[in-house]
């Protein structure tokens, strides 16, 4: 059966089983929902069904189409995403062999999100172009021809509206899957072209259940994982990469410097985390877990930075009730400020002044 190791999304599974056991899959699909919940998995899943050539109902990752598939090398398979757009030839070339090496990583650990560091990204015209050239042919191959656009909402309007044309006029043989953690910022023409599949949050449980089991986690790394993760198997498996330990003891730290009035240290700090793209979001994620530990502390509740238990124990009975609420408070707008693209610095520098009453330093953003 498809989806056999998809955690969760009961839903999603059911709607396209029924659809493939019936053969009557849509010809385009947004798989909708929160970051590293599976939209990804279940799309590749699905597209290595399609050409596959085994005959069994699900795809058999043996055959050379299931294995050029799963590398990204397929020539009937094309795979969108956010990408940087450098205007030099060589910084194009770096740039494509950059892209490469990631493609075999993520061929090993499909979860793996492409890092482009600071530089921005987004699916551009070029691309839309490119596609379309390319679905201009019938397939080479297989027996269809697959798109997968992940972070559709990245595309640019002239990207946006060159791609409206080719889902206007679909070629027979293509099928279209797109994914994206925020369909309202897509244009209401492209999501009416395409049948809609949610994806649902996952429970904590499952997500812990699944790092142990499945990617060999110890169990009380798994519970922080999940928790900072806000339950995104896919993102707590990124995370695992990214020395989470340290990066909530740096948060920590970035706290007490608040706290204590340690102004220079606290920005030096945060020079040094906004210079990383990834770095902000996930730093105000665990700032919002060590807060939210202090609230809990208040009222002798369990928390999850156990093991640095006392020195939090310390802190919390240097900040009052109403002083940790303004915490909660000024991080969370920071994080929504970041989600809207304003400046990583200002939106840290934010979240840690609430101790010195500059929290607004973002509301007129
Ligand atoms: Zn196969």
């Amino acid at each position: 059966m498809l989806f056999e190791n998809l955690i969760g999304q009961s839903v999603a599974k059911k709607i396209l089983r029924q659809a493939w056991t019936e053969d009557r899959l849509a010809q385009s699909y947004l798989f909708y929902g929160p970051d590293g919940v599976g939209k990804e998995l279940a799309a590749m899943e699905l597209i290595l069904a399609l050409n596959c050539q085994s005959q069994s109902d699900q795809p058999c990752r043996q055959c050379n189409s299931c294995h050029k598939t799963a590398a990204y090398i397929h020539p009937d398979f094309h795979y969108l995403f956010p990408r940087p757009h450098p205007s030099s030839d060589s910084d194009k070339r770096k740039l494509a062999e950059e892209i490469s090496e990631m493609l075999k990583e993520k061929e090993a650990q499909p979860h793996l999100a492409f890092n482009f560091g600071s530089r921005p990204t987004a699916i551009s015209i070029d691309d839309i172009r490119e596609l379309q050239e390319r679905l201009g042919f019938l397939p080479y191959e297989g027996k269809r021809k697959a798109v997968l656009i992940t972070g559709v909402e990245a595309m640019t309007t002239e990207a946006a509206n060159a791609f409206l044309k080719i889902l206007e006029e679909p070629s027979p043989t293509t099928n279209f899957i797109l994914t994206t953690d925020r369909p309202n910022a897509l244009l209401p023409t492209i999501l009416s072209r395409c049948q809609k599949v949610r994806f649902e949050p996952l429970p904590q449980e499952a997500v812990i259940k699944s790092l142990v089991k499945d990617h060999g986690q110890n169990p009380r790394v798994a519970g922080l994982l999940a928790e900072l993760s806000g339950n995104s198997l896919g993102r707590a498996l990124q995370m695992t990469d990214q020395d989470l330990l340290a990066e909530r003891d740096l948060a920590v730290k970035l706290l007490l410097s608040a706290v204590n009035g340690q102004q220079w240290e606290m920005v030096e700090a945060i020079d040094q985390i906004a210079r990383d793209r990834g770095r902000p979001a996930r730093i105000l994620e665990m700032l919002s877990a060590v807060v939210s530990d202090l609230v809990h502390l208040k009222v002798a509740g369990k928390i999850l930075n156990a093991d640095r238990q006392a020195e939090l124990s310390d802190l919390g009975k240097r900040i009052d009730q109403q002083k940790l609420s303004e915490m909660v408070r000024a991080i969370e707008k920071a994080r929504i400020a970041l989600e809207r693209n304003v400046n990583p610095r200002l939106c840290l520098l934010s979240a840690c002044n609430t101790t010195q009453g500059e929290q607004d330093a973002i509301t007129s953003d």
